[in-house]
């Protein structure tokens, strides 16, 4: 298949769903996405080839959305998996970063233990919207001793300017704007 058959088939899975979580949002429902496997693993080998140019030991998957395309990727690319989780979730000794939401402050963790000293880290999520989610997990990796080498989402927002936020290299298979 040609890269723009396997891009139209994967935009065709995402469901666009309005209003969703609060008024004005236009939400990217991947769950049509997961549920077919030909579409899935599209996604997951265009991630894959959108991050050819960086050196990766370890994914880290921001919960939850993170985990699947994370982990699959992970698999693809030969290395681990990290999750970085909301708060309370993960249960041995953890770093912590808080971040501005649209209204209040928000958190995630990591295991104190998780990355090796200066791993190569591809941070994971499905979507970047402000960017405010990645950036704070580039700190947190930071924080862990990692070294971010990029972050790998399946869409970018980028009429958001989510990318400006984030201090590594952003790879996306669909932007929009
Ligand atoms: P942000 O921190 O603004 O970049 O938001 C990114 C996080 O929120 C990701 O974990 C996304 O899963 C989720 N998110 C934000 N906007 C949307 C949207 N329009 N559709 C689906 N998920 C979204």
């Amino acid at each position: 298949m040609t890269t723009d058959n396997r891009l139209t088939l994967v935009e065709g899975l995402i469901r666009e769903v309005p209003n969703f979580p609060k008024p004005g949002i236009l939400f990217k429902d991947i769950t049509p996405l997961l549920a077919d496997a030909e579409g899935f693993a599209t996604a997951v080998t265009l991630m894959f080839e959108s991050t050819s140019d960086l050196e990766v030991d370890t994914v880290v998957g921001i919960e939850s959305r993170g985990f699947l395309f994370g982990v699959a990727l992970a698999t693809t690319l030969g290395c681990g998996f990290v999750p970085v989780r909301k708060p309370g979730k993960l249960p041995a000794a953890t770093l912590t970063v808080s971040y501005e939401l649209e209204y209040g402050r928000d958190s995630l963790e990591i295991h104190r233990d998780a990355l090796r000293p200066g791993a190569r880290v591809l941070i994971v999520d499905d979507l970047l919207a402000t960017g405010g989610t990645a950036a704070a997990t580039v700190e947190l990796v930071e924080k862990a001793g990692g070294q971010v080498a990029g972050v790998a989402v399946l869409i970018d927002l980028a009429f958001l300017g989510g990318s400006a936020k984030v201090q590594a290299p952003v790879r996306s298979v669909l932007r929009y704007g």
